[in-house]
């Protein structure tokens, strides 16, 4: 693998990361129609196919090494891009690697535990890499938004008692904290599109007969809590961006330096982890050179 090339997926992420601390102001602060001057759309184009095959090699070495998993959670208003991007992003990956959940409105069971406990059993088992397409921050989005889905949750009184939201992020930063401690690697990413963006794309859903199936009225009404769902996210980055799994925040009016700019960061996680092969012990060695005069004695 080029050091050279690295270097430039670190040079696309850079401007992507928040820094742990800071506050962010998303009209202020990060653009959605942003995309790096330096990269041209073909020339992204032969990047994510390059970055996709590192991914794909770094996702058997860390089957075969068998030590950590990775957990990337995607967050993002509707119509930001989350599906296409998993769909392009992981398209070179062999598919008993990778698992994606896509979390909706919590059924009653769900609702009965504690608000983690969904996530915690979705959570990647050690060599793969698991999706969350939407996710627990969820839990700090919809749910602000709509303060109602709180209730439902059926949380004693001392639970739901002063700032709920910020012992939440603190519960998700510890919960995140004791994942990684234990080699569970967490990538976040929110897809940040624009307002005058996802109007267009509910438009190009209503036009084209074959788009007829993402069409969803019900989107269409959350995006009169536009604002409400900005002040979310908002306080979201400000609050859970940590050195142990900080935010990236993915430009997404523009679809191909979106998918581009996800692939980097999965990318690079899986090279921060570097996965080796494992080297076989002694008996190992031995059982195999059996095995191999066994064959050759067949033959
Ligand atoms: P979609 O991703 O378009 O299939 O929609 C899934 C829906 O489930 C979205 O409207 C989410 O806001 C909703 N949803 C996901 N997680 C939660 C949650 N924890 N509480 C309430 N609603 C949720
Ligand atoms: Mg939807």
């Amino acid at each position: 693998m080029s050091v050279d090339r690295v270097h430039e997926l670190r040079e696309l992420i850079a401007p992507l990361v928040v820094s742990p601390g800071r506050s962010v102001h998303l009209a202020r602060d990060f653009d959605p129609a942003f995309y790096d001057g330096q990269v041209s759309k073909d020339g992204a184009a032969e990047a994510l196919a390059w970055s996709i095959e590192l991914l794909s090699d770094y996702q058997i070495r860390l089957a075969a090494q068998d030590h950590y998993g990775l957990l990337v959670v995607i967050q993002a208003i509707d119509a930001a891009g989350k599906d296409s991007t998993i769909k392009h992003v992981m398209s070179g990956v062999n598919p008993q690697g990778v698992d994606v959940h896509s979390f909706k409105v919590p059924s009653q069971h769900e609702l009965d535990h504690d608000f983690l406990w969904r996530y915690q059993q979705a959570l990647p088992e050690r060599g793969k890499i698991a999706i969350f397409n939407r996710s627990h921050y969820e839990e700090v989005l919809v749910v602000r938004v709509h303060p109602e889905l709180l209730v439902r949750q059926h949380l004693p009184p001392e639970a739901v008692e002063g700032d709920v939201w910020s012992r939440r992020y603190q519960q998700i930063n510890r919960w995140e904290h004791y994942l990684v401690d234990n080699g569970i690697r967490v990538v976040k990413l929110f897809l940040n599109v624009s307002k005058g963006e996802q109007r267009r794309r509910f438009l190009d859903r209503i036009d084209d007969p074959t788009k007829h199936w993402k069409f969803s009225a019900a989107d269409v009404a959350e995006r009169a809590h536009w604002d409400a769902y900005q002040q979310a996210f908002e306080a979201m980055l400000s609050h859970t961006s940590t050195e142990w799994a900080p935010w990236h925040v993915i430009p997404a009016d523009h679809k191909w330096f979106a998918r581009l700019a996800a692939a980097a960061v999965i990318t690079n996680e899986l090279v921060r982890i570097d996965p080796q092969f494992p080297v076989l012990d002694d008996a190992a060695r031995t059982a195999m050179a059996e095995a191999r005069r066994g064959l050759q004695a067949e033959g």
